[in-house]
């Protein structure tokens, strides 16, 4: 469609810039664009990528002073009208830069201005590939070799494949295979024969939940509660059979840390579609692939994390979110998103059935549920007859410790291990430990850019500070007095195993946290190593407690409650409970019941009882209650700036004025309570500020800020300090 006027039209440009207005330039007669376009824009000095909003618009400044819009990169709308709709809400919701939220959707070569119909990248066997013999001695090469046997493959569906790009590289260098490049082009999957493999006979409950999803007529939200091994992801499976059966696609949204080959490799053993990852260790060109791929309709299953929200569907027939509780749906920097919440309205706004997943939902899930906006489905057993877990809780007031272990835990650990069966020692804290004193003087060693203290890594021997990374050479002399006798306080990972590995010699075992699992594939292979039963005992942080199941393991130990049940963080009890059940769920099966102690100086702690006596739901139960009485979300509204500065004041005077310009349009109900040193002072040698924003409903949280917000944009009382806002914020650090 080309621009028959005469006049140049005025467009509405988004540019990513904090500010949250959109920027007016001229669209020259001969081009022509819509919203959703990439254009190239003069701005300031040198020229930017943005994306047109609004056509037609009235200008805020005269029009002979507006610019020119250089070029129009796209022929059509990058996104769908449902995600640009998608896009809208989000920068409205989160009071974001509009531009910011619609580079935040774009994968980074679309950003960055690559055609949206892009060269792809193939590879195939050359003549002498064809007629070589097989490569006795390179197993992997010869899987490569033998895979490209059967047809061409794309550079960009290596994910499922048992071999990496580096053996392609190899074959390529021998001479048998070739990468070319031509224009992508592929069909739909809806176009070929779909098979589907059997799975096991749901149970009644599942059932029930699978025909309630698939019954669901456009937007229908579903809570489905189950306990891990209950059969979450076989209802996942069976509704996803008769949407891709339909022809439609699934996106599964899932945390950061149990997106695995595994659970690729069991959709892939279920569904003969395409499918693909989405996933922070593509290149940027396999993520642009998966994006055409899914928005062309290529792909009939595309899995991500958070960021996989924004995929363009072709034709969407069902979100899942799975592990919906977890924090890293959250976005903890710049746009600070909550992808199950974009989720939630994706699903809206595309008309279909959403799932969300938990064997712990969040309370924020479980009141949509108490006010009747979600269905909930609930499985109650463990799926194929697993056996519930069994909890005891420890009180460890005067009790002798050894690597962090009362005797009552050191025996049982024993005794599982005697009968051959696998035990898991849980310790949130990596490191050997979390502080270096000097026994002569009390010296603390502290982060010279922090106000915190480094943790103690032994086997690097090195002092790095958790917060900032400033790492440096273990000290052997106090600075303060000179003595040698400095010594590690507190329990970290890599102590607990040292000091584990020594009382029980006779039983290999493997730690799993950030540091053991820094080299590529370590984690991996330490997975197949406990699966196999290699190994016996298993230390580990968080990493362990998501995404993996561990059939064999009929032990769990969690070392360190007490931190959770007294912070701050009117959050923590939530997540412990949620830490606790979901480390619970690695445990046991069928034949093997499993246990799980928990050791605490409170173990009258009424939230730690009532969870451990009856179960999670007991607790949110209970947890809503206080939430509803306290007014906290999610029975109200929150929001928290945050202020960070090099000298104190600044931060503080920034947060000063700004709480003092929204106590005086404060709304009924609403309170700004602030500036408050974050509960991390000092971080990489900035001062940070918060304050903190509540309000009894979201609506009016927003036409509170959103004026106030304006005004720091464009009248800032000073730009000394960097300050950014987060809605709905989940973490206070
Ligand atoms: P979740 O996702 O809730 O952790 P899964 O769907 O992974 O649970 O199921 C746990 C295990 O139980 C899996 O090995 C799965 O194959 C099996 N399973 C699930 N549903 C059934 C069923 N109806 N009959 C037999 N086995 C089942
Ligand atoms: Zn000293
Ligand atoms: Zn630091």
């Amino acid at each position: 469609m080309l621009n028959n006027q005469s006049q140049p039209r005025l467009i509405r440009v988004f540019l990513a810039t904090p500010l949250r207005r959109g920027f007016d330039y001229l669209l020259p007669a001969g081009l022509d664009a819509q919203p959703g376009m990439r254009v190239q824009v003069p701005f300031g000095r040198g020229r930017r990528l943005g994306v047109v909003g609004e056509l037609d618009v009235t200008p805020d400044v005269e029009t002979d002073k507006l610019k020119a819009v250089e070029e129009v990169l796209d022929a059509a709308p990058l996104l769908p009208d449902s995600l640009q709709r998608l896009v809208r809400w989000a920068a409205d919701y989160y009071l974001h830069s509009m531009g910011d939220v619609w580079q935040q959707a774009l994968p980074v070569l679309l950003r960055q201005g690559a055609p949206a119909d892009g060269e792809e990248q193939y590879w195939q066997l050359t003549a002498a590939g064809q007629e070589a013999p097989d490569l006795k001695n390179a197993a992997k090469q010869q899987l490569a070799l033998a895979r490209l046997r059967q047809g061409e493959l794309s550079d960009n569906t290596l994910a499922g494949e048992p071999f990496e790009r580096a053996q392609l590289r190899a074959l390529a260098d021998k001479g048998l295979a070739q990468c070319h490049s031509r224009h992508h082009k592929g069909s739909p999957f809806w176009e070929r024969e779909l098979t589907v493999h059997p799975g096991p006979r749901p149970n009644p409950e599942q059932a029930v939940a699978i025909t309630a999803i698939n019954q669901a007529s456009g937007f229908q939200p579903f809570l489905l509660e189950g306990v891990t091994g209950s059969g979450k992801t076989e209802v996942y499976l069976s509704a996803m059979a008769e949407v891709l059966k339909a022809g439609k696609q699934v996106l599964v949204l899932v945390p950061e840390i149990s997106l695995t080959p595994q659970t690729l490799r069991r959709f892939q053993k279920r569904f003969d579609v395409p499918m693909a990852l989405l996933h922070s260790g593509l290149t940027d060109n396999e993520r642009l692939a998966v994006w055409r791929q899914a928005r062309d309709g290529e792909l009939g299953i595309v899995i991500g994390t958070r960021s996989a929200v924004f995929t363009p569907l072709a034709r969407p027939g069902l979100i899942v979110v799975d592990e919906e509780h977890d924090a890293s749906f959250k976005q903890q920097e710049g746009f600070r998103y909550h992808g199950r919440d974009l989720a939630v309205v994706r699903a809206q706004l595309e008309k279909v059935p959403l799932v969300l997943g938990s064997a712990t939902p969040a309370l924020e899930s479980l009141a949509n549920c108490e006010a009747g906006k979600y269905r909930k489905l609930v499985l109650g057993q463990r799926a194929g007859g697993a056996s519930q877990v069994r909890f005891d809780l420890l009180d460890i007031k005067h009790q002798p410790l050894k690597a962090g272990l009362c005797p009552q835990a050191l025996g049982a650990i024993e005794a599982h291990l005697k009968r051959g069966e696998q035990v898991l020692v849980f310790l949130n804290r990596r490191g050997y430990a979390p502080t270096l004193l000097c026994h002569e003087c009390g010296w603390l060693a502290a982060c010279p850019r922090c106000s915190a203290y480094p943790t103690v890594h032994k086997g690097r021997q090195r002092l790095i500070c958790h917060h900032c990374g400033t790492d440096r050479p273990l000290p052997h002399q106090c600075q303060e007095c000179g003595s040698s006798q400095l010594v590690g306080v507190g329990l970290g990972t890599e102590q607990l195993e040292t000091e584990l590995a020594a009382l029980f010699p006779d039983y290999p075992l493997v730690r799993i946290d950030r540091d053991a699992t820094r080299r590529k594939g370590s984690l991996e292979s330490a997975l197949d190593g406990i699966r196999e039963g290699r190994y016996k005992l298993l230390v580990g942080t968080q990493m362990l407690a998501k995404g993996h199941h561990f059939p064999d393991v009929t032990l769990v130990v969690l070392l360190d409650v007490d931190g959770a049940l007294y912070s701050a963080d009117f959050r923590a009890a939530e997540r412990l409970a949620q830490l606790v059940v979901q480390v619970a769920g690695r445990a046991g099966r069928a034949d093997k019941p499993g246990r799980l102690l928990l050791q605490s100086h409170h173990p009258e702690h009424p939230l730690l009882s009532q969870l451990l006596l009856n179960g999670y739901q007991a607790f949110a139960a209970d947890a809503l209650i206080e939430r509803r009485q306290t007014m906290l979300p999610p029975y109200s509204a929150q929001a928290l700036f945050r202020a960070e500065s090099l000298k104190q004041e600044d931060g503080q005077s920034l947060l000063e004025a700004l709480a003092q310009a929204l106590q005086q349009s404060a709304p009924e109900g609403g309170w700004a309570l602030g500036p408050l040193p974050a509960p991390l002072e000092r971080r990489a040698g900035k001062f940070r500020f918060q304050l903190w924003v509540q309000c009894p409903d979201k609506k009016q949280l927003r036409r509170w800020l959103s004026p106030v917000l304006s005004w720091l944009e464009t009248a800032p009382p000073h730009r000394r300090a960097n300050w950014s806002l987060d809605l709905d914020p989940v973490d206070s650090a």
